[in-house]
């Protein structure tokens, strides 16, 4: 399988190459060259264990790979709480796919559990020798997620900055306490966009031909490498069959999710798995307040002028939903010129549009709704009352948008659950007329309590752990604190 650019970059790569670059040297995302998506056996994997399934659509994307056994088997075992990875949970009239189960409680874990161990091989393949340093600005979710999935991987080092007093109390310890040899967080004095900028600065401040002396790779754990996309495919195969073998559906039925959305990296993973066969009838993206998904769905506009809400579902607070761009390039009928210009009006003026008939053409796969921070607390209270299911205000939007659309049909409807409510203990027990203790700790405990479920392995035995990380920079720093890192070691 080659992978090529959405903006038309003339060459093309090999998978170990794409899960390498990240990025297509002309800014485009990658995607599979002339992939048969009808000539993937998808039944055959119904029968199958999580892990399985996942092997063996990762083979199909990254077919140079020669071991996919052994890449998901490194990537998840012992790491997750559960080997179904991704367990399906019945909560009043519809299903909840639980994502939150890996190692940092949210659904990022799946795909950077993957991604991590994908670089290891794919360096091998391509006789890469240097150290890799993934360097990881981040708010909060994709540091300590990262971090655990990086943990003890060969020959990578990875070095998280989050914002000093910018991340919750559980995020800091998940980041300060994270095991391995090759990890470190180290927190910036600024908000996360001054943590952003220094690591940007840091990949133009030390460019490839010096990095390489010193016998070191600069790299990130973007959100946009293929691989993190295809690991994501999975857990609509694992739902899907979790529905085939209660009887919930027959063979072909069509099933509907709804997924709570920031950077479209999620859903369009489920397009991917419609793609490949599965009977995935609407796949409905749930915003919060930050609406610019919903407003291109209903209009065919982004437009990204507009003000940045601060909401309880943080990780969804996002206005430019970078892998919405991988969805144009294929609705386009993959026309890369079309593709690289609406990105270009993006980034120039903030604001694109699509034609109606393409718009027409993305609809009959996804829908669209956002829900504002009043009906999201409603939410997370009323399913506690209604069923005893405690859900986090990232799974209560998607709750909330899915309930719109049950209205109208009969099919099943899955609801993605990206975070465990223990993640959010304080809006939880706020949002079920709770009162909140100030230690998020003691706010875990006790929603522990109301709930009669323990929080998940990884969170719950974080108050215990030491604090291996303490070292705070200024963010003109950051180039200097890295380079001094990289010395210590050598
Ligand atoms: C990252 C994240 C999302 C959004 O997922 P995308 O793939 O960026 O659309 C939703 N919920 C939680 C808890 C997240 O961490």
């Amino acid at each position: 399988m080659r992978f090529k650019s959405t903006r038309g970059y003339e060459k093309t790569y090999n998978g170990a190459e794409a899960v390498i670059l990240g990025l297509a040297p002309d800014g485009g995302l990658f995607l599979p060259e002339g992939l048969d998506y009808a000539a993937f056996p998808w039944e055959t994997l119904l029968p199958l264990s999580t892990m399985e399934m996942s092997e063996k659509i990762l083979q199909f994307f990254l077919d140079d790979f020669d071991d996919m056994h052994a890449v998901v088997t490194r990537a998840y075992e012992g790491r997750f709480d559960t080997d179904e990875l991704t367990p399906l949970k019945k909560a009043g009239d519809r299903f909840v796919l639980e994502l939150f189960h890996g190692p940092t409680a949210a659904f990022k874990d799946v795909a950077l559990s993957v991604l991590p161990v994908l670089m290891e091989e794919a360096k091998k393949k391509e006789n890469v020798k240097e150290e890799t340093v993934v360097l990881v600005a981040t708010s909060g979710d994709t540091g300590s997620a990262a971090l655990y999935g990086f943990k003890d991987r060969d020959n990578i080092r990875i070095i998280v900055f989050y914002p000093k007093n910018g991340v919750s109390l559980v995020q800091e310890a998940q980041m300060t306490k994270a095991e391995g040899s090759n990890v470190l967080a180290a927190a910036v004095k600024g908000n996360f966009d001054d943590a952003q900028t220094g690591v940007k600065k840091i990949f133009t401040a030390a460019p490839e031909s010096e990095t390489k002396e010193k016998g070191f790779a600069l790299s990130s754990a973007n959100s946009i490498n293929i691989g993190r996309l295809v690991p994501q495919i999975v857990y609509y195969f694992k739902a899907y069959a979790e529905l085939y073998k209660a009887h919930e559906v027959t063979l072909g039925d069509p099933v509907d999710f709804t997924v709570p959305t920031g950077n479209f990296g999620d859903i369009l993973a489920g397009y991917f798995a419609k793609l490949l066969g599965l009977p995935v009838g609407k796949l409905i993206c749930a915003s919060n307040a930050n609406n610019v998904l919903f407003d291109f769905f209903t209009s065919g506009r982004y437009d990204k002028n507009r003000e940045f809400v601060k909401t309880t579902s943080p990780s969804m607070d996002i206005l430019v939903s970078s892998n919405l761009e991988r969805l144009l390039y294929m609705a386009s009928g993959e026309d890369a010129a079309f593709t690289k210009a609406l990105m270009e009006k993006l980034s120039a003026e903030g604001v694109y549009a699509i034609p109606d008939d393409m718009l027409m053409k993305i609809k009959a796969s996804f829908d669209a709704a956002f829900i504002g921070e009043p009906e999201v607390k409603k939410t997370i209270g009323d399913v506690f009352k209604a069923t005893g299911y405690v859900i986090d205000p990232h799974t209560a939007v998607a709750w909330a948008a899915a309930t719109g659309f049950m209205k109208d049909t009969d099919r099943p409807m899955v609801v993605l659950s990206t975070a465990s409510p223990f993640k959010f203990s304080g809006a939880v027990l706020d949002a079920i007329g709770e009162s909140v203790p100030e230690n998020e700790f003691d706010a875990m405990d006790r929603l522990s309590e109301i709930s009669g479920i323990l929080p998940p392995k990884g969170i719950g035995s974080l108050r215990e752990k030491a604090v291996r990380f303490t070292d705070v920079t200024e963010k003109e720093d950051m180039f200097t604190y890295v380079m001094n890192k990289i010395g210590e070691k050598a």
